[in-house]
């Protein structure tokens, strides 16, 4: 059976969940770990403890999945209704089963704890199931298979939701037991591209027919604070084999992206500038205005050295809107800052405003415009309105400078502007390896 035909949904189970006070990292984990098996999850749900919901959310799930993946609610408390609800939406009995009360009680015995009554309820299973052992607390998982007038019956797998043992558990016998059940001996294959310095939008155009529905490989796109990742999957016999089958998808993104493509499988731009530091073994001197220092601390590299200078400021201190003047003012700093110290590199970081993290953009429609059309790049627009950051690069032979404006919502300007400034290291950088 192929691997299409199979439909998951996750359950999770608690009022801390549907209230927010607890984070769902259950439902995110077990969905990773049902896609690296094959199994596609179609739906995500959560329910709180209520009996009549829990049921309701269930029947659904029955109707519209093929495998259902609960976790939580199978404590011994009176809101831990799990097996009530899986043997109500079934319509099926709950069984007292003497052997699982003896595994609980003895598990008490061998910590020389009482078994309060209460634990008695972990044995009642709803009549046709299995039990899923946990080899580390007192829950045993339900795993039962219910019929469907039409089609093959529905799996459903109830695990606890302390995560420990719902991973555990998952490991030692649930992720066997789906792959003898769904048949599929695939292997899932991911390999991502990290991407900075062109909008979501932009990267899509740039690489027309890949990030289609049904191409295999497949291309997925994501952004995540002007990082764009391209995740490119498939399945096959082998992990080589997977790997041969990517390969042409990732040469032509890498061909059409060129140096947009920073690094893969998790770096991120700090880690790639660090290794290209390593390996030109270029010692870099940093002055920096507008940060605070944060570039040089991300990079926390023994190569890179702060030095502390407020020359410059006074000059800018009326707030210039004339780009040329700060990028002047970033390459005698980058100048003096190399020099100082004996270093190859030198490198500034000046505005000609002091960032106000608090300030909205004044112009906002500017904004998005600039966020669509340019994210991560630089831009003119708004710069009459917004403080300017210039960046300057100098070594013994010539001095570069860029400038860009500080743009976008006050959450992750600042964390998009450091990546700017990392990301405009690591093209120098390359240029010199
Ligand atoms: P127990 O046998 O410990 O009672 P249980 O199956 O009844 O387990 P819950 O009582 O629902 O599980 O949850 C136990 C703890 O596990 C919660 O307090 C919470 O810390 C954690 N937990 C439950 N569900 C989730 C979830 N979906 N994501 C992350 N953590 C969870």
């Amino acid at each position: 059976m192929s691997h299409q035909n199979w439909k998951a949904e996750v359950v999770s189970i608690g009022d801390e969940i549907i209230s927010g006070q607890r984070l769902d990292t259950n439902t995110q984990w077990l969905s990773q770990q049902l896609s690296h098996i094959g199994i596609p999850v179609h739906y995500h749900c959560s329910v709180g403890d209520d009996l009549v919901d829990h049921v309701q959310v269930l029947k659904t799930a029955i109707e519209r999945a093929d495998l259902i993946l609960m976790t939580g609610g199978l404590g011994p408390t009176a809101d831990d209704l799990t097996r009530q609800a899986i043997a109500e939406a079934a319509g099926l009995e709950l069984e007292f089963c003497q052997a699982e009360f003896i595994k609980i009680e003895s598990r008490f015995r061998a910590a020389h704890r009482p078994m309060p009554e209460s634990n008695r309820l972990q044995a009642w299973f709803p009549r046709g199931s299995r039990s899923i052992p946990n080899p580390e607390g007192t829950a045993p998982g339900i795993d039962l298979q219910v019929p469907r007038p039409i089609g093959r019956p529905v799996r459903i797998i109830a695990l606890p939701g302390v995560p420990a043992e719902m991973k555990q558990m998952w490991e030692q016998t649930v992720e066997d037991e789906l792959r003898r059940f769904t048949g599929i001996d695939s292997v899932f294959y991911f390999h991502t591209l990290h991407c900075f310095g062109a909008g979501e939008s932009q990267i899509e155009a740039m690489l027309p027919g890949l990030i289609e529905r049904g191409r295999d490989p497949k291309v997925g796109i994501t952004a995540s604070e002007a990082t764009i990742s391209l995740r490119i999957a498939t399945k096959g016999p082998s992990e080589i084999e997977c790997q041969y089958k990517i390969a042409p998808t990732l040469a032509t993104i890498r061909q059409s992206l060129g140096e947009l493509v920073f690094g893969e499988n998790g770096q991120t731009l700090t880690d790639v500038t660090c290794e290209l530091l390593r390996r030109t073994n270029c010692r870099l001197v940093m002055i920096d205005q507008v940060f605070d220092g944060e570039v040089a601390a991300q990079l926390a590299s023994p190569l890179v050295h702060l030095i502390d200078s407020q020359y410059g400021f006074d000059s800018l201190s009326q707030s210039t809107n004339d780009v040329g003047v700060i990028d002047q003012v970033a390459v005698q700093l980058a100048q003096q800052a190399r020099l100082s110290a004996a270093s190859e590199i030198g490198m500034a970081i000046v505005s000609n405003r002091l960032l106000d993290e608090k300030q909205p953009p004044s112009n906002i429609q500017g904004e998005r415009a600039e966020i669509e059309r340019n994210a991560g790049s630089e831009t003119a627009v708004g710069r009459a309105e917004v403080a300017q950051i210039a960046v300057a690069i100098s070594d013994g032979c010539t001095s570069e400078h860029w400038s860009f404006a500080y743009w976008g919502h006050s959450a992750w300007r600042r964390s998009r502007a450091i990546k700017q400034v990392l990301n405009l290291l690591r093209l120098y950088l390359a240029g010199r390896d």
